[in-house]
């Protein structure tokens, strides 16, 4: 929830009363040490930077989220958070909100985060429908945009929460835009999943390369995440997916053929991120360690801070990464369908001004990078 436009004072004193603190999320703590200036240092779970500084009382216990409640929505001004740019992926509701039905992911890949722990912690079926449901009726929510690292992580959970949903006849559209695993999928899912109102799933792929998909610990199986698009597809289900390029000891044709196998599959949206190894993920540490070679080890240690530092590969330079990106966008968005897919969107203003965005930054400002 963006709480950017809210009155944390208020929302301080409130918290206490409803939440109750029922978990150690450090939400609580942070308000109420907001409002009485406290110190933040020591709040397990909050991590700030203060003149340049970073701050964290470490890491808290994870939550049991299956005893949290819903969050309190009704001390809210819910009409005015409706009346923001709506998140994501062109949501078909303008009554839409985020919605987490699991913390953390077990899989390793190596350029992920590790903030909500390397165990899948899922909300059962009946719950995340019943909290949907409340959502639904108390609060007219009519878009839910499920933002886990990983719904599908449990297949029978994710049949059964679509089940449920269908069962209580709401006319509810849902997106999945935070990635979705493409190789833990079945027909049933995906029919399930528009049954009950997706209109938009993505899926993470991020490297057509078996080779870096074993480096970079994805291990994605490739064929069958294609195959759970072109399902997509057949239910009329929209679908993005993720892409990264510039791997260390990545070459040029490993590249191409990523944005290949973006472009020739029947993919309506693709983001192609320039991988940055950010301090803390095992991709750094694998770098430091020697795991993609010696060059891409002392090319590292001579540019520590650079973001999206140096690409290890003579044949395959910088400037040439952000060419290959900005060529791959525009042979992705010049296919007719695409195009014209496009186009359809533009009849928000506020989609109008996304897609200019959107073209700002990855074409024009292409400069800017980031991970999926
Ligand atoms: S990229 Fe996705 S699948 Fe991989 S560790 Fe992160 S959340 Fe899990």
């Amino acid at each position: 929830m963006r709480t950017c436009h809210l009155c944390w004072k208020r929302l301080a004193a409130k918290w206490s009363v409803n939440c109750g603190e029922p978990t150690p999320s450090p939400i609580p703590s942070l308000l109420t040490g907001l409002e009485h200036d406290d110190p933040l240092d020591n709040i397990p779970g909050l991590w700030f930077k203060k003149d340049g500084e970073v701050h964290s009382g470490g890491y808290a216990e994870p939550v049991d989220i299956e005893s949290m409640p819903l969050p309190a929505f009704d001390i809210v001004d819910l009409e005015r958070y409706f009346a923001l740019d709506p998140p994501w992926h062109f949501p078909k509701s303008k009554r839409v909100v985020q919605f987490g039905t699991s913390r953390g992911c077990p899989f390793n890949c190596s350029y992920c985060h590790h903030i909500h722990g390397k165990k899948a912690r899922l909300m059962s079926a009946e719950k995340v429908v019943s909290q949907i449901e409340t959502l639904y009726n108390k609060h007219k929510v009519r878009e839910i945009i499920v933002i886990d690292d990983i719904f599908n992580v449990n297949l029978e959970r994710a049949k059964n929460i679509c089940k449920g949903l269908i069962e209580k006849n709401m006319k509810l559209s849902i997106q999945f835009p935070n990635g979705l695993r493409g190789d833990i999928f079945d027909d049933e899912l995906m029919r399930l999943l528009k049954k009950a109102g997706t209109h938009y799933i993505a899926v993470a792929i991020e490297t057509s390369s078996d080779r870096l998909q074993k480096l970079i610990r994805k291990n994605l199986k490739i064929e069958r995440a294609l195959q759970t698009v072109a399902t997509a597809k057949k239910y009329g289900i929209e679908v993005g997916g993720f892409f990264m390029i510039g791997f260390p000891s990545e070459t040029k044709e490993e590249v191409k053929k990523t944005i290949d196998l973006a472009i020739n599959n029947p993919f309506d949206i693709a983001f192609f991120s320039i991988v940055a190894p950010y301090e803390g993920t095992e991709l750094r540490r694998d770098i430091l360690n020697g795991h993609f070679g010696e060059e891409a080890r002392a090319a590292l240690k001579a540019n520590p801070d650079e973001e999206f530092p140096v690409f290890y590969n003579p044949d395959l330079t910088r400037e040439m990464l952000i060419k290959m990106r900005m060529f791959g966008y525009i042979r992705f968005y010049t296919k007719p369908a695409r195009t014209f897919n496009l186009i359809k969107k533009m009849y928000r203003l506020v989609y109008i001004k996304q897609i200019i965005r959107a073209i700002y930054r990855r074409l024009i400002f292409s400069k800017t990078v980031s991970v999926s």
